[in-house]
């Protein structure tokens, strides 16, 4: 090898552990983008006294920080022990027939709460869009007719649960569901698209409402993110492309 041609191979091969490295870089940047199956507690929208003083603090604290925070953590446990991991929330949920009751519970106490932060808002007077209201309006006959049938289905949930206004098919439909169960649960009596939901656990508004649960649910209306409900309303009615 004369003396150029070496430096022509010092130089090539240099280049050919640059260009893997930078490709093993690349790589590894995909694997770090890529989910690694673990759920998070997601953070809240807005500050934990946003609510006030329809929904104090210290509760949003705590019901976020701890029981959000112990539902995250232990769905994560149940996921790992059921071999489930990769398969998103919603996955997991539409077939949790097929899994231990660790799954149901805790699977179903990760994604309500992770949909109620976000179906409330600061009290700013928000109403449902023109489209949702005409839907509630067909479906219910009028919007204060909607409120009081939901209001009236958080009241009569008997123990611990939560109140939902979903889309099946087109249309909306209020349901009640027991513990941590959903309406995207495949145990669910009524299924559909969750827009709205109220969360009637005790945990939910005790310190502030004690036992007076109708209190708590008149209130939350004044904290209902209508955007968030009313995109979500369209984005459930419109056909999926992909
Ligand atoms: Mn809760």
């Amino acid at each position: 090898m004369d003396k150029r041609t070496f430096i022509k191979s010092i130089f090539l091969s240099a280049a050919g552990v640059f260009a893997l490295g930078s490709s093993s870089a690349v790589k590894a940047a995909r694997k770090k983008r890529k989910w690694n199956g673990e759920f998070v507690l997601p953070e809240l929208p807005y500050a934990y006294n946003a609510l006030e003083p329809f929904i104090d603090a210290k509760t949003m604290e705590l019901h976020h920080g701890k029981h959000h925070a112990a539902y995250t953590k232990n769905f994560n446990t149940a996921v790992k022990e059921a071999g489930l991991t990769g398969k998103t929330a919603l996955e997991i949920l539409s077939e949790v027939s097929k899994y231990p009751p660790a799954i149901r519970n805790n699977g179903g106490g990760f994604l309500n709460h992770k949909l109620f932060w976000k179906m409330m808002a600061p009290a700013t007077g928000q109403q449902p869009s023109k489209e949702l209201m005409g839907a509630i309006n067909r479906d219910f006959g009028s919007f204060d007719t909607f409120k009081e049938k939901f209001s009236t289905s958080a009241k009569s949930v008997f123990g611990s649960g939560w109140t939902w206004l979903v889309e099946d098919g087109g249309k909306l439909k209020i349901t009640s569901t027991s513990n941590q169960d959903s309406p995207v649960m495949d145990i669910a009596t009524e299924k559909g698209v969750p827009l709205l939901c109220i969360d009637v656990w005790e945990h939910a508004y005790y310190l502030k409402y004690q036992n007076r649960r109708a209190e708590f649910i008149d209130a939350f209306w004044n904290v209902v993110n209508w955007d968030f409900v009313s995109q979500r309303y369209i984005k459930s009615i419109t056909p999926k492309t992909t």
